[in-house]
């Protein structure tokens, strides 16, 4: 039986080591988030799509915004999305869902494996993504990083890195475990989707009940990345940098 480890980054002694190393993403295009009459909730939720956002809807400013609209105008916004996204397989969009494309800023040529630039995903060196696809790693997607502003400052990195600058794609986590024990859904706004789960009585564990079979996937109802011994080993035999294994 494989054990499951907690894919993260490792520690940094300040937030501008952080910052040097890894840089900032962002995804222009998205759903901004909702403010429901029917829940009462001002919310959005965290997810990356590995879909492009239909070219001709590029120009409807609310979707370039991380900006809140009514529910009526979200449910409007989806709609639009729906009819133009080509092989959308996913469940029901919710605010905040983000598409490609994907662009990294960075203080210094990136020369890192791994770069912890935003919280529901994490990019990979070319060297990684030829691994992944090599082993025939599964529950993930990768998607291009375009490098948009690359600094030129010199970072002192705390590891051994490439001398040679990367590029990135983005791993995209399209699976979940089942439920964590005690994550009951409480409810569930059928208007903009939202649910609300049990954070009190929900145990964040994986234990191999929970496990649909995926070499990589998210711990469901958190953005917790989480990997096999098969894929930490994969990692480890390249002694890939930035990266640290947490056991569950
Ligand atoms: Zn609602």
């Amino acid at each position: 039986m494989t054990s499951f480890w907690k894919m993260q980054q490792p520690d940094y002694i300040t937030d501008h080591q952080e910052k040097s190393i890894n840089g900032y993403v962002e995804h222009p295009y998205g759903l901004p988030g909702v403010e429901c009459t029917d829940c009462g909730e001002t919310w959005s939720s965290t997810k990356i799509l590995p879909y492009k956002l239909p070219s001709n809807l590029n120009d409807i400013s609310d979707l370039n915004t991380t900006g809140v609209v009514s529910d009526s105008r979200q449910i409007e916004l989806q709609a639009a999305i729906l009819e133009k996204l080509e092989n959308y397989n996913g469940d029901r969009l919710l605010p905040g869902y983000e598409f490609q494309p994907v662009y990294l800023d960075i203080p210094s040529e990136p020369r890192a494996d791994f770069l912890w630039a935003s919280f529901a995903s994490v990019l990979i060196s070319d060297r990684i993504r030829d691994i992944f696809v090599e082993n025939d790693i599964n529950g993930v997607v990768f998607s291009p990083v375009y490098k948009r502003k690359i600094g030129k400052r010199k970072i002192k990195y705390p590891f051994k890195v490439s001398n040679e600058s990367c590029n990135y794609s983005e791993l995209i986590i399209t699976s979940e475990s089942k439920s964590p024990p005690g994550a009951e859904v409480i409810s569930i706004c059928e208007r903009c989707g939202r649910e609300d789960i049990n954070d009190e009585t929900r145990k964040l564990v994986m234990v191999p009940e929970m496990w649909c079979g995926d070499d990589i996937f998210f711990l469901k109802t958190t953005l917790w990345i989480i990997v096999t011994d098969k894929v930490k080993s994969l990692i480890e035999s390249v002694n890939a940098t930035n990266v640290y294994f947490e056991k569950l």
